[in-house]
């Protein structure tokens, strides 16, 4: 069934009599908002955008647009890079950003029930005076959505101790196609029957809209020690992760950034010109952020562990190992860290942040491939790396005014998974596969596998209503 076109009046007045006229936009300039994500590789105009506030608006928006034939396409705070939350023409929005709240903290059992607009800073903000947190922190947290983490099973830095988000979600209330409402788990763990959570996490919103989290906080980790090192090359980076991990060591966050990234960093945050000691990165120098963390009594693992640490330093004879003073110099580490995408602003005026898993022995090596890709597209490449994990974050930098460069920045980011795929390593590291990396994925899994995925996806929408054209090609 075609289920594009524009939207037609009765449809928008029905929407405007389910929810109330103030939430469904249907002016251009409206619209364009909401047109692509963060990474702003593709753009369309959705027909409509709703904004509901409750479970029952978006039952309400789901059987409209049934009627109609429409498409749905759920979008949390659209900081997602692969296309994902962008509607196809004259398809129906659902933006969660009215439903941001927290509903419960339920501090005994260490969970938190929260509608899927609430973002993942909120959600830290408001656990902390309980001593509570939710560990995955994708570098993108102030502002996106827990709804979009689940849909994509988004991870972060902390992700190498502390898993991902299909870790951290122990319930899930979920609007299908056709307007009936799924509920599964809850504030336990639980197993009976077909793991149903553990399905619709990481499906990209192509089941049905999340309306409802129940989320798993841990204790806040007593004491953390961060450690910023800088490398000369960025192989011995990459072998200080493995020494790190192969000696028995876990550390919370284990975070790679080469040369070109944090000199965009150094330029934006003079402060850490002054932590880093005046440190030039102008060739191959990579900086490793670490954090290790323990229980109250130092005396108890954290020494130890810093041991460990420091001895491989030496051996790789890092330029330079700075531990953090006090809270306020880890949390501002952590703070540029969060700010190093945008920072490389200052270098282009439009990045695509590509994604994609590898061993970790062959990080160097890949490294060394995907940079030589990108240059024989004549593009600046930087990386981000959450080392531990093997999750490598290419970022392509490009003129966004020169429409031949981003049909450049495609075939790159998709012989970069290529090269991902090659080594051992997968194309899905942590930001789903939306539009962007359609093609990378049917050349990455079986086609048994992708025809058994269509199917179970069928068994929940099998008119494909649900963000019809996302994942698969
Ligand atoms: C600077 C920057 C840094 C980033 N760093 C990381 C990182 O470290 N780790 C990481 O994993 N990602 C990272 N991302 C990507 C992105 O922030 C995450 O994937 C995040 O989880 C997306 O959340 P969102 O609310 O913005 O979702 P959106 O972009 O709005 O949507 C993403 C997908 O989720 C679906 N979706 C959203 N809400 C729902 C819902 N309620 N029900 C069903 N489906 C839904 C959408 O349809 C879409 O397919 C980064 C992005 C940027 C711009």
């Amino acid at each position: 069934m075609n289920r594009l076109g524009l939207p037609t009046n009765s449809l928008v007045n029905d929407l405007r009599a389910a929810i109330g006229a103030a939430f469904v936009l249907t002016q251009p300039e409206e619209l364009r908002v909401y047109e692509t994500d963060a990474g702003r590789m593709t753009k369309s105009l959705p027909g409509v955008v709703t904004l509901p506030k409750s479970t029952e608006q978006v039952v309400e928006i789901a059987k409209i647009v049934q009627r109609y034939q429409r498409s749905l396409t759920a979008r949390g705070s659209g900081t997602g890079l692969m296309g994902g939350a962008i509607a196809s023409q004259g398809g129906v929005v659902v933006s969660t950003a009215r439903m941001n709240k927290i509903l419960e903290i339920d501090v005994a059992n260490r969970v938190a029930v929260i509608q899927p607009g609430v973002t993942n800073a909120w959600l830290c903000q408001q656990a902390y005076p309980y001593g509570l947190y939710f560990p995955p922190d994708p570098t993108s947290q102030l502002a996106s959505s827990l709804g979009g983490h689940a849909a994509v099973n988004m991870s972060g830095p902390h992700s190498l101790k502390y898993g991902s988000t299909a870790n951290h979600i122990l319930g899930i209330e979920m609007v299908m196609a056709d307007g009936q409402l799924l509920r599964a788990g809850g504030k336990v763990l639980e197993s009976a029957g077909l793991d149903w959570v553990g399905l619709i996490v990481g499906s990209e919103g192509t089941l049905g809209i999340i309306t409802r989290l129940v989320v798993r906080l841990l204790p806040v980790p007593p004491t953390t020690r961060t450690f910023a090192i800088v490398f000369d090359r960025l192989s011995d980076a990459a072998e200080a992760a493995i020494l790190l991990l192969s000696r028995g060591l876990l550390p919370a966050a284990l975070e790679l950034i080469d040369s070109t990234v944090i000199a965009a960093l150094m330029n934006a945050y003079p402060r850490l010109q002054t932590m880093l000691q005046g440190t030039r990165f102008d060739a191959e120098q990579a900086l490793l952020l670490v954090d290790l963390d323990g229980v109250k009594d130092p005396s108890i693992g954290l020494e130890t562990q810093e041991k460990v640490l420091q001895g491989i330093c030496q051996e790789l004879k890092a330029l330079l190992c700075y531990r953090a003073k006090d809270a306020q110099e880890r949390t501002f580490l952590w703070q540029a860290y969060h700010q190093a995408v945008g920072a490389t602003g200052r270098l282009a005026n439009a990045y695509f942040l590509q994604d994609g898993v590898i061993p970790l022995s062959k990080l160097p090596e890949v490294v060394g491939r995907l940079s030589a890709v990108g240059r024989s597209y004549g593009l600046k490449v930087g990386y981000l790396i959450h080392v531990g994990d093997g999750h490598l974050l290419p970022l392509l930098l490009y003129d966004k005014k020169d429409p031949e460069q981003i049909n450049q920045v495609h075939q790159c980011g998709l012989e970069m998974m290529q090269i991902c795929i090659a080594v051992g390593g997968s194309i899905g590291g942590t930001s789903g596969i939306g539009l962007e990396k359609r093609e990378a994925l049917s050349q990455f899994l079986q086609p048994v596998d992708l025809e058994a995925m269509k199917k179970i996806r069928a068994v929940f929408d099998p008119e494909a209503v649900c963000n019809p054209d996302k994942i698969f090609l």
